[in-house]
């Protein structure tokens, strides 16, 4: 065969395996390092990655008395690459034991290798690893030009992806965070408003399908704005940051809590006794009296709304929710004439597209 058909049927195999990428890295990787397996007519084909003095094995293919697997490591120094890293690039040696580059070296006295093809790989401009091929018995032939030309392609073909993947994983990794973000409030990194009524959405949904109850809870900062002006708006905003760490800390795990707005927060307790929502309440007061943000203990007020379905509610679940919501800040109201400090709650029972309530009245002290 001559040179000009021999690098054209190494290029269509690379095409080939190049353009099969709904495959899988991984399946490219295995197609190309058995690719050069058949050109080099050698039997022991890696991928490796070094990282210090680590060499690991990213991808490999190799006879059975070969015993190396993906993610194993090894010393660098006791491996050809470390003479193929520091090369800048391709080295063929058909007989290492007669080669001035590695016929000293530890790799061949431990592993008598004798033929060896390898190149260094990069990324965004630094040493990843090498892609080099061997075998034990001393390569029959010379290596060729065409020979380095393929391993040079091979390596860039390599290169590209790993850029290419590094790349897609960073623009994943930035959508995960504008995600966050987009569901995070910016200063105390609880749920913001608009996660908060997509979390109570799905969850009035489920209670009123399993027939359950569940109680909405409105927290209010007292006279937060008297905070503010004696201490200035920074000193605000941690005493915002401090009462939503006591809030999340005063959850189980199924309750839910969100930055309602500014100095408002909504508790969800689901399938929670009314008896038990009296305890977290005054858990939380407590708490947050407990601060020592300000010389005067921070005292907060609630509305609560307690309800249970009997899962016959037909109508819109945002009518539902808007419901719950009023309940509570009306709750809230009356907690704050009542002279703060304190919690206000009312129940209601949801049947049908009626619903039944009463206040009931609770101080704290
Ligand atoms: P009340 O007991 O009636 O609730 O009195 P209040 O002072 O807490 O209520 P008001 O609604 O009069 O004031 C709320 C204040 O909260 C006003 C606003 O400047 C402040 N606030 C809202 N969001 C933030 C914020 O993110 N940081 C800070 N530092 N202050 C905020
Ligand atoms: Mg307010
Ligand atoms: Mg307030």
């Amino acid at each position: 065969m001559d040179n000009y058909s021999e690098s054209e049927r190494i290029i269509r195999s690379l095409y080939k395996i190049t353009s099969a990428y709904d495959q899988g890295f991984d399946f490219q990787l295995q197609a190309l390092l058995k690719m050069g397996l058949e050109r080099f007519n050698l039997d022991i084909a890696i991928l490796s990655q070094i990282d210090g003095e680590c060499y690991s094995i990213v991808q490999c293919i190799c006879p059975d008395d070969v015993q190396i697997e993906a993610g194993d490591c090894f010393e660098l120094g006791k491996t050809y690459c470390s003479v193929t890293s520091h090369a800048g690039g391709p080295i063929a040696i058909e007989n290492v034991g007669q080669s001035d580059e590695l016929g000293h070296h530890p790799a061949y006295r431990e592993l008598q290798l004798e033929s060896y093809i390898g190149i260094p790989v990069y990324c965004r401009g630094k040493l990843f690893g090498t892609l080099n091929f061997s075998s034990a018995a001393p390569y029959p032939r010379q290596f060729k030009d065409i020979d380095i030309d393929s391993l040079q392609l091979m390596a860039s073909w390599i290169e590209v992806e790993l850029l290419r993947r590094q790349q897609e994983a960073e623009l994943q990794s930035l959508n995960r965070k504008l995600q966050e973000q987009a569901r995070t409030d910016s200063l105390t990194k609880l749920p913001n408003r608009r996660s908060l009524f997509k979390h109570l959405r799905k969850e009035v949904k489920r209670i009123n399908q399993n027939a359950s109850k569940s109680t909405l809870v409105v927290i209010d900062i007292d006279h937060f704005k008297k905070i503010n002006d004696q201490y200035g708006h920074q000193h605000g905003d941690k005493t915002l940051v401090a009462i939503a760490g006591t809030l999340r800390e005063a959850l189980r795990s199924d309750d839910f809590v969100a930055r309602y707005g500014g100095e408002e927060f909504v508790l969800w307790l689901p399938e929670t006794k009314p008896e038990q929502i009296d305890d977290i309440c005054e858990r939380i007061m407590a708490g947050i009296k407990a601060l020592h943000i300000t010389a005067k203990p921070i005292t907060v007020s609630m509305g609560i709304c307690h309800f249970d379905c009997s899962g016959e509610y037909q109508n819109s679940i945002d009518t539902l929710l808007d419901m719950l919501i009023s309940h509570a800040d009306k709750a809230l109201y009356l907690a704050k004439q009542n002279g703060r400090n304190r919690y206000e709650k009312c129940s209601l029972h949801i049947d049908g597209i009626t619903f039944s309530g009463e206040q009931d009245r609770c101080s704290f002290h």
